[in-house]
């Protein structure tokens, strides 16, 4: 019996991954699983699986929580504190599923525990990439990347020489504006936002996909897993979403990964690590789909590639600062603060006020300092969201 917690299982990568769970429920003890708003989801998911403890992220739904789990056995507890705390129960493989920077504390935790990390929680290695590698180091864990695009290029590597890499393409599929002329973009609404083409996933991570900040994270999630120069790494459009990533090689071969748009292959793939295991997966008719498409994945239309780009040349802690400037430009768009397209702006402005501090991004790597600048960030990003905001009105 494998133990499994899942960390976000309400989420859209948190469902995915039960479903596989449950289809093989005779194989996994399950741990832990971790929501936040949706109780009545999560005490369902509990009671089927047979969770040994259930934990909302919001403490004011704890009475909520305990009551739909009352004759259960099962365990509950919310908080921040209660999540990390869930993260050091035992267990061989943990989904990290949690939307944000607030992933972070419990993957560093399990990965300290020396479980294996399944890490759908892009933003932990963008904040904090060095941090997650050396922990890893240190307990003897595993981080296997869950994201489409990683996966692919993690599996495209297998018995491969790292120093043979020429270079890493991971497509992007252009979002919900990919088609819209670049003046519509500044009266795009977060609900137009928030339809993909082709994937279906959580709100924040669609909306990301229109502005192609999430490829941004992407970028800089490859540089940090795979350890590669800026340089060797691009993104190109694609919009049909069916090759995930290619990976060159120094004899000029160009291997990619090709499958349907559905995250349980990337999920089911990390599940079975080291192994290849049957899938409940759409096999692809390529002659039915006839063409694949590529196209420039062009700076005017999506800054945000730029700025990743500089973020990645700078180093240090500059992911931290750029993913909470990210996610707070992300809640003012939300929030109808800001336009569309002044959220780059918002993440450029907070990048350079707080890398002119001497010191700031060149600090120690800790999970400390990782706070401390993820706390600036967000408070210098609200500081120039007031003042658009203000200039708007
Ligand atoms: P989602 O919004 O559907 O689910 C997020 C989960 O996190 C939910 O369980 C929610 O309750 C929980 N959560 C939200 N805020 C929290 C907080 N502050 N503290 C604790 N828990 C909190 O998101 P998703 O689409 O499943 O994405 C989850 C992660 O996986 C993200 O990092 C995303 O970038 C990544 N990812 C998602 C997909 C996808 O297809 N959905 C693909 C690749 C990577
Ligand atoms: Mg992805």
């Amino acid at each position: 019996m494998r133990r499994i917690s899942v960390f976000g299982s309400t989420g859209s990568i948190g469902q995915s991954t039960l479903d596989l769970i449950g289809r093989a429920a005779d194989n996994y003890h399950v741990v832990a699983l971790t929501g936040g708003q949706n109780i009545a989801l999560l005490a369902q998911q509990a009671k089927q699986h047979r969770a040994e403890i259930a934990v909302t992220a919001d403490p004011e739904r704890l009475g909520a929580l305990r009551e739909a789990l009352a004759g259960s056995g099962i365990k509950a507890a919310a908080g921040q504190g209660a999540l990390v705390e869930a993260a050091t129960r035992p267990a061989d493989w943990v989904m990290s599923a949690i939307v944000g920077a607030a992933g972070l504390a419990p993957g560093l935790k399990a990965l300290e525990q020396g479980a294996t990390l399944a890490l759908a929680n892009k933003e932990s290695m963008v904040a904090a990439g060095a941090l997650m590698l050396r922990m890893a180091k240190d307990h003897n864990a595993r981080i296997l990347p869950v994201d489409s695009e990683h996966s692919a290029v993690f599996q495209a590597l297998i018995g491969e020489d790292i120093a043979a890499v020429e270079r890493v393409i991971i497509t992007a599929s252009g979002g919900a504006f990919r088609d819209w002329p670049i003046e519509r973009l500044a009266h795009a609404t977060p609900e137009q936002a928030a339809t993909h083409p082709n994937w279906d996933m959580g709100q924040r991570i669609t909306i990301d996909s229109a502005s192609m900040f999430n490829k941004a994270l992407e970028l800089i999630e490859t540089r940090e897993f795979f350890g590669l120069s800026p340089e060797k790494i691009e993104t190109v459009v694609h919009p049909e979403s069916l090759v995930h990533a290619l990976v060159g090689f120094n004899d000029g071969a160009l291997m990619a990964h090709v499958g349907p748009p559905d995250m349980r292959h990337a999920i089911g793939f990390a599940l079975n690590w080291p192994e290849r295991q049957e899938l409940p997966v759409a096999r692809l008719d390529l002659a039915s789909i006839g063409t694949l498409s590529f196209r420039k994945a062009c700076e005017d239309r999506y800054p945000a590639l730029r700025l990743a780009r500089e973020v990645m040349q700078a180093g240090g802690l500059s992911g931290a600062v750029f993913n909470a400037a990210k996610e707070q430009a992300l809640d003012g768009f939300i929030a109808g603060e800001i336009g569309f397209t002044d959220m780059p702006g918002v993440v450029e402005d907070v990048l350079t006020q707080i890398s002119g501090r001497p010191g700031h991004i060149h600090a120690e790597f800790t999970l400390d300092n990782v706070s401390r600048l993820d706390h600036l960030a967000r408070q210098t990003a609200r500081e120039v969201i007031g003042r658009l905001g203000n200039g708007r009105k």
